[in-house]
């Protein structure tokens, strides 16, 4: 599965469910820093899972979570742990899992 943004790909997953970030259905990505109108790998993957009723404590992305994300992430209720590869340069997401009581960490491979 290969993302279409053209600013930066990100993967996540939950065990083996995976999604990558890119446009959604009818939109494209602009490439601005910041603001390409993709919608993020978890954003996605969460919103996968909602619909299909399922669970997973662990959610595991390549791009630390951003702002929006992080209060997904939480909302969500049952992901208990997340680890990242690489630091977002807004390291507010990071804080607000944190903050909320999750395990988040950078993954070292
Ligand atoms: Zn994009
Ligand atoms: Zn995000």
């Amino acid at each position: 599965m290969t993302s279409k943004c053209r600013r930066r790909p990100v993967a996540a997953r939950f065990g083996p469910k995976i999604a990558v970030n890119g446009p959604a259905n009818g939109s494209t990505c602009s490439g601005y820093v910041g603001n390409c109108g993709c919608m993020h790998a978890e954003a996605k993957l969460i919103m996968e899972m909602l619909k299909e009723g399922r669970e997973h404590p662990h959610l595991e992305v390549t791009l630390a979570p951003c702002v929006q994300c992080a209060h997904l992430i939480v909302a969500v209720g049952w992901i208990k742990r997340v680890t990242y590869t690489h630091d977002y340069r807004d390291k507010q997401g990071v804080r607000i899992i944190r903050n909320a009581g999750l395990e988040v960490e950078k993954w070292r491979s």
